[in-house]
């Protein structure tokens, strides 16, 4: 067998690469054929019209919905190959969603270390360690003892970032994380995911901040009805749309 070096080296750069993925519900096409790659240390904001398929896209990336067709790849494992052990795979992955899902009945603290102990095997000196640092790289700190109820819907959104992290993971979807908050709450939120971003974290966002994407996105990526419409830099993509389904999109949400 004969290696290409540069082409291995070439998709070791990629954190996520998505081929001909088309997702189906019975009769409902919502996927159909999409294909995009995420290079590692990039971020990479998905826009697009409610019902286009972002949170399936999202969902195929960790197996969450099994893909009808198509290859996605994640840090160079076949995630659709039978033989993948996907839970491992899904380590590597941090989820952000809309809903916070944090244990109502659990510290901020305890929702930190808990999965780093059952999954990770940590003991408790290290996963509170762990725990401990990204509670303040969200900047909560001081919330370590707050049950989710105490907290805000930015605090426990922010808790739940940190609680991603506390995984080490390789990357990070974010799937509307600021969809559910109070308008003055959403900035944050941001802040934190701008921070992570800067610090090389490779993410791959569904939002409808524009101002987020604009500043913070590598890539820009807007889907409609199941397929990429067009996919650029923010200034091309939303500062200058070249699709009229991209143009009467950002005319709703700018
Ligand atoms: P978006 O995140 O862009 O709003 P989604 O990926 O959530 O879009 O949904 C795309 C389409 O797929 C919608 O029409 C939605 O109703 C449908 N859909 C999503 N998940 C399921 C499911 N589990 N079963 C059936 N239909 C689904
Ligand atoms: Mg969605």
């Amino acid at each position: 067998m004969t290696t290409n070096r540069a082409a291995d080296a070439a998709e070791d750069a990629k954190a996520i690469d998505v081929q001909g993925l088309r997702k189906a519900f019975g009769e409902l096409e919502v996927l159909r054929g999409v294909d995009f790659s995420v290079a590692r240390g990039e971020v990479v904001c998905v826009i697009g019209p409610s019902g286009s398929g972002k949170s399936t896209l999202l969902r195929c990336v960790n197996l969450l919905e099994e893909p009808s067709a198509g290859r996605v790849m994640v840090a160079g494992t076949d995630v659709t190959d039978p033989d993948v052990d996907i839970d491992l795979v899904r380590r590597r992955i941090g989820m952000v969603f809309q809903a916070f899902n944090l244990f109502p009945h659990l510290t901020a603290l305890e929702n930190l270390t808990i999965a780093q102990r059952r999954v990770l095997r940590r003991d408790r000196a290290d996963a509170e360690r762990i725990a401990r640092a990204n509670l303040e790289r969200v900047g909560l700190s001081d919330k370590a003892a707050a049950y989710p109820a105490q907290l805000s819907g930015g605090q426990q959104q922010r808790v739940a970032i940190a609680r991603a992290l506390s995984m080490e993971p390789e990357l990070m979807l974010f799937d509307e994380p600021t969809s559910a908050l109070d308008p003055e709450l959403v900035g944050d939120v941001l802040a934190v995911m701008r921070g992570l971003a800067q610090d090389g974290m490779t993410m791959l966002v569904v939002t409808h901040e524009m101002s987020f994407a604009r500043e913070v996105a590598d890539r820009v990526v807007f889907m409609d009805g199941g397929v990429i419409v067009e996919e650029g830099t923010p200034e091309q993509v939303v500062g200058a749309p070249r699709h009229e389904r991209t143009r009467t999109f950002l005319a709703r949400v700018l």
